[in-house]
């Protein structure tokens, strides 16, 4: 339950840009003013107060697998506000229809009772209707082309969000048409389009890239193909994995300097073995190597990431120079707008009060997702007064 909250003396990440500002929390929402009476103050003097964080593709996490296993999406949603998210489209990759099916389920039995972790807003799926040759790790045996009957069931009403396809697929056309009417988001990504089939693409109505780079061609002289393609459509928003395996942080800076700074979202692709050490995991039914840095299959391909969303922010300000502010919406606001989510991603009355405090570095501190403190470090319960206590919180 959600009950009045105030953040006092902080330095607040809103639209306008950051400033010294008290905030307060009313029923889950950010209200106009301060409570009457909070019942949790938490002093934020010298930090920063931000939207919280969005995560647009994540496999899983903490040694969980959600296309193996739907149901672990409230376990990882658990842990995930430790890293500064407070909502995410847990990914199901390329597999058997059933775990589409099982996931779907899971979402429609709805969170566990007594459950206190990120909010889960839909599911992305990626694939089955990828291009073979860009599928990396996606398993061929499961790839599907684009028909009615594959998205049979998919929809915004039915918790689908995002989907990741190969648009030039024939048959792709239909099927991004009938998603789009459904409210669902695609988003090309595991592609081989080339520039004109990819701008095409565009013009039906696909507005995300996901994974920029990863899974399509590179951009050649006279290939410009999805990269070139989602460059330069401004109207286009790209994810990207800012781990500094994935992209180099120069191509980073080239992304951002080519992109509008509210069309670059940063996602993490996290697979089972982020935040779980080394090791060997599952992602879906293949086999994935996780080190100190990478994760990679058999063939040695990156296959998802062990990157944290917060770790992101961080990484794609100390490569691209930009300000705490743009990094920061990139995983918030920017996120929210691609998948339509209008009431979250910023921190402005009436929004969902999802909010998170973080330090000068970045390091996040505290983490309220719907009004409701739901992880801050050992150090910042000094911080937190609770209204029957008086005192600070143990
Ligand atoms: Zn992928």
């Amino acid at each position: 339950m959600s009950k009045p909250l105030a953040m006092l003396g902080g330095r607040v990440l809103t639209p306008e840009g950051l400033v010294e500002s008290d905030l307060g929390v009313e029923g889950g929402l950010i209200s106009e003013r301060l409570p009457e009476q909070a019942d949790l103050v938490i002093d934020a003097s010298s930090l920063l107060v931000a939207p919280g964080l969005i995560d647009l593709q994540i496999n899983g996490g903490f040694g969980f697998d959600f296309t193996a296993d739907p149901a672990s999406m409230w376990e990882v949603g658990r842990q995930l506000p430790a890293t500064g998210v407070t909502s995410f489209l847990p990914t199901v990759i390329t597999s058997p229809a059933g775990n589409r099916s099982e996931a779907l389920r899971v979402l429609a039995k709805g969170q566990p009772p007594g459950y206190r972790g990120a909010r889960v807003l839909g599911l992305h799926f990626e694939g089955p209707m990828l291009a073979q040759d860009q599928r990396g790790t996606h398993e061929l045996a499961h790839l599907r082309a684009p028909a009615l009957e594959v998205v049979y069931g998919w929809g915004r009403a039915e918790g689908v969000r995002l989907v990741t396809l190969a648009p030039e697929l024939s048959g792709a056309e239909p099927v991004i048409q009938i998603l789009l009417d459904r409210g669902v988001v695609v988003a090309a990504g595991h592609s081989a389009a080339t520039y004109e089939e990819a701008c095409a693409a565009l013009r039906t109505g696909v507005t995300h890239g996901t994974h920029l780079f990863n899974g399509m061609p590179p951009l050649a002289p006279r290939l410009p193909g999805l990269v070139g393609a989602l460059l330069e459509h401004a109207d286009a928003s790209v994810a990207i994995i800012a781990d500094g395996i994935h992209l180099h942080p120069a191509t980073v800076r080239l992304i951002r300097t080519s992109k509008p700074a509210t069309q670059v979202v940063l996602t993490t692709d996290a697979m089972a073995g982020m935040g779980a050490g080394p090791g060997e995991y599952a992602l879906g039914n293949v086999v994935i190597t996780v080190g100190e840095r990478s994760a990679r299959n058999q063939a040695g391909g990156l296959a998802g990431s062990i990157l944290t969303l917060d770790q992101a922010v961080r990484n794609f300000a100390s490569f691209t120079g930009c300000s705490k502010e743009e990094a920061l919406a990139a995983a918030s606001a920017n996120p929210a707008q691609v998948i339509g989510e209008s009431g979250r991603g910023r921190i402005e009355a009436g929004k969902t009060a999802d909010v998170i405090v973080l330090d000068d570095q970045l390091m996040v501190q505290a983490t309220v997702v719907e009004g409701v403190l739901t992880y801050c470090r050992p150090e910042f319960s000094a911080r937190i007064t609770t209204r029957e206590s008086g005192s600070p919180e143990n």
